[in-house]
């Protein structure tokens, strides 16, 4: 429901805990992060219910906090709220984290076609299978860009989703179908919010995502393309917020 991703300078759990909060007024049931640490090593928590929730679990059991996360809070579709259907779901490498906004309509075909492969899933969300999917492509390009474009140009619905991945620790990469994704321009950091609230307190430089679009986020640079991979070109705008 809520989306949030940073790469930066910053802690950058607490600009994602923190873009969380200012999204809570979407409602939610549960939360979750995963944040690459200053190792290299991907660390994620999440829970069911409230963002306590998850601060809390984050302060029993600390995850490291480097340089690119990516943060969630799920409104179910498929699948209870539980700890195990929260976002993020990880690739089979366990180095890669995906969160979701939306609905994947075709998920069960791409479940049956990956249990076929051997693949197997832990939780009962459509997000699961668009993860172990861009898994499965990262696995073949080893490149979370070109991972990405195969990966939603198969999947049908309405998505925003982010990723990272450990072996490219300092990028977060998103895309959108009918569901929203904008751009926060910062200086030597980037943002990425299902809506501009998530970042607003950091920067009022803006860029919409547009349909059918994938964007990459590095703390020097912001790329967009379709879904083949084509350059677009983008217009960043100010946001008008009072706070
Ligand atoms: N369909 C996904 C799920 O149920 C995402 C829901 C959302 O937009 O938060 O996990």
């Amino acid at each position: 429901c809520g989306i949030v991703g940073y790469v930066g300078d910053k802690k950058s759990l607490e600009v994602l805990v923190g873009g969380l909060r200012r999204l809570e007024y979407r409602g939610y049931d549960s939360a979750g992060v995963a944040v690459i640490d200053d190792h290299g090593e991907l660390g994620v928590a999440k829970k069911s219910g409230k963002l306590v929730k998850l601060t809390d679990e984050l302060a029993a059991h600390p995850i490291g906090d480097g340089r690119a996360g990516i943060g969630h809070t799920r409104w179910a579709t498929h699948g209870g709220p539980t700890d195990v259907n929260a976002h993020p779901h990880l690739g089979d490498d366990g180095k890669l984290a995906l969160i979701h906004n939306g609905i994947i309509e075709n998920f069960s075909e791409l479940k049956a076609e990956l249990l076929a492969e051997g693949y197997s899933f832990t939780s009962e969300t459509d997000t699961e299978v668009a993860a172990a999917l861009l898994g499965r492509e990262y696995r073949a390009t080893g490149d979370l860009r070109t991972a990405f474009q195969s990966t939603v140009r198969r999947l049908d619905g309405a998505f925003t989703l982010l990723a990272l991945h450990s072996d490219e620790p300092n990028l977060v990469v998103g895309a959108r179908r009918n569901s929203p994704l904008v751009i926060g321009i910062g200086d030597g950091e980037n943002f990425l919010g299902s809506d501009v609230a998530a970042f607003v307190q950091y920067t009022r430089t803006a860029m919409a995502v547009g349909q059918d679009q994938i964007v990459a986020i590095t703390p020097e640079s912001v790329t967009v393309t379709d879904f083949a991979g084509a350059p677009v070109e983008m217009e960043t705008f100010q946001v008008e917020w009072d706070a």
